[in-house]
């Protein structure tokens, strides 16, 4: 049986590890051919080409900072170039700190916001334009966060960073909508990741947070994989400018 994404090219950027490897792979089982992207660990990076190639999908490698045009740029010329039009761009690469408000400085405000939210308007655009000069079809999917909908301490450069993608999202599904490109959101809950490590190891925070949700654990990368593969596939031909909560029913407000 095809699978979902059979054939389609996919670039998944932040990937080497967590949601974004997850990503990958799971747009692997489902027929694609996969782009991988990170800022660092090319080591890392290889070993998951590899995985995806002993899955008979094609695959290649790019080591760019999503935050930086030009290397936005280089890389969505080299999977183009490596593995041919991009179809479905997963906006992953993200970044998260906690500092109180009357701590932060400029630089850190600057390497969160410019990873989470420039970077996915960067990717965006840099496919975007290919896609509508080609005259292509195509599927976005931006992971945003469960914090976009939420109050945590030492969040005004996170939380901000992915509340925007909501609005992002929005706004490209608007513009790309006449170019046949849907574009939409994730946001994913609590999810077992290096990201959420000191979460996961503290026994006095873990039982907390996970009080606050439904479904009282937290959620693995594949989780998310699955519900961006179906938001990237002809199967959600009709959605475009949503945002979708993973979360097992994450709420604290
Ligand atoms: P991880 O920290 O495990 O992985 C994130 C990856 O993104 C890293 O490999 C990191 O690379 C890469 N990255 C960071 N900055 C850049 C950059 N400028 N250019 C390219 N790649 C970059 O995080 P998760 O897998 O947990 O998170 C993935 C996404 O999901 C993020 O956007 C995060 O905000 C979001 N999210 C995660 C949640 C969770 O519970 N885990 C909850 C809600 C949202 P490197 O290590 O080289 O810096």
């Amino acid at each position: 049986m095809a699978g979902k994404l059979e054939s389609k090219n996919v670039l998944v950027t932040g990937s080497r590890r967590g949601i974004g490897k997850g990503i990958a792979l799971e747009a692997a089982r489902e027929g694609a051919n996969v782009a991988v992207n990170d800022l660092t660990g090319a080591d890392e990076l290889e070993t998951l080409v590899k995985e995806i190639r002993g899955m008979g999908r094609r695959a290649v490698a790019v080591l760019a900072d999503v935050s930086r045009g030009d290397e936005v740029n280089r890389m969505v010329e080299t999977v183009e170039r490596d593995l041919g039009p991009i179809d479905v761009l997963v906006n992953n690469a993200g970044v998260e700190s906690i500092i109180p408000f009357l701590e932060i400085d400029e630089k850190e405000w600057e390497r969160v916001t410019h990873t989470n939210l420039k970077g996915e308007w960067l990717c965006a655009q840099a496919v975007a334009r290919r896609m509508v000069a080609a005259k292509r079809p195509g599927a976005f999917v931006n992971i945003g966060s469960v914090q976009a909908g939420m109050v945590l301490p030492g969040r005004t450069h996170y939380a901000p960073s992915k509340r925007a993608i909501e609005a992002l999202t929005a706004n490209l599904a608007a513009e790309l909508a006449p170019h046949n490109i849907r574009v939409n959101c994730i946001h994913p809950g609590l999810i077992d990741t290096d990201m959420t490590a000191w979460v996961m190891k503290d026994p006095q925070i873990l039982p907390i947070v996970l009080d606050k949700i439904a479904l009282h654990r937290a959620g693995q990368p594949v989780e998310i994989a699955k519900a961006v593969v179906f938001l990237a596939s002809d199967d959600a031909s009709y959605i475009t400018g949503q945002y979708l909560y993973v979360d097992g029913g994450f709420r604290i407000l």
